[in-house]
């Protein structure tokens, strides 16, 4: 059995995770998507509120289960009989990153490989920092997300006039 993992923070899954999700889907027989519970980021979602957002999403995929983890990626790759870690790539700066991860994570375990698909055009701009960012300055992004990650995101905004930034109030 064929089984990849597709780890990130998603804080919250957007459509361009999704798309790379269901991309990736039909490639194996089993995609784990693998929510990291502590991500060196600023967080506006709880663990459990990521990891039930991306279930309710996902779900009308039947090989896809989504789970959180803490730890090393090919360490929870070993645990779930995984072979594979799948990986999206927007711009030339998310390869270099995702290059260095790759070379890191096969130092870590020569027995899993790092695929990287290409966003697609239309996502090629998104990242939840940015989705998070133009929501709390007021803007649009329904285009960006499905309607539960904005309604999730209407339920978490702050009151009028708290918390703004002035370069948030800028776009
Ligand atoms: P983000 O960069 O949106 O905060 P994550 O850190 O959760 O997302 O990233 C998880 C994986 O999803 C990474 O491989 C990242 O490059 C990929 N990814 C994020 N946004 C997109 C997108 N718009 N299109 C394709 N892949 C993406």
């Amino acid at each position: 059995m064929r089984v990849a993992i597709y780890p990130g923070s998603f804080d919250p899954i957007h459509n361009g995770h999704t798309d790379i999700a269901m991309r990736a889907a039909s490639l194996f027989d089993k995609l784990i998507v693998a929510i990291y519970a502590v991500p060196q980021k600023s967080l506006l979602f709880q663990i459990e509120e990521r990891v039930a957002l991306a279930r309710a999403i996902l779900e009308s995929c039947s090989n896809i289960e989504v789970m959180p983890y803490t730890g090393l990626t090919v360490d929870l790759a070993r645990r779930c009989g995984a072979q594979t870690l799948v990986r999206g790539l927007r711009v030339i700066s998310d390869f270099e990153r995702e290059y260095q991860m790759a070379l890191m994570n096969q130092q870590l375990s020569s027995s899993v490989e790092t695929i990287c698909l290409m966003t697609r055009y239309e996502y090629a701009f998104v990242s939840a920092s940015l989705v998070k960012e133009v929501f709390e300055a007021g803007g649009d992004v329904s285009g960006m997300v499905h309607p539960l990650a904005l309604r999730a995101l209407h339920a978490r905004r702050q009151p009028a006039g708290c918390g703004r930034s002035a370069a948030s109030d800028e776009l």
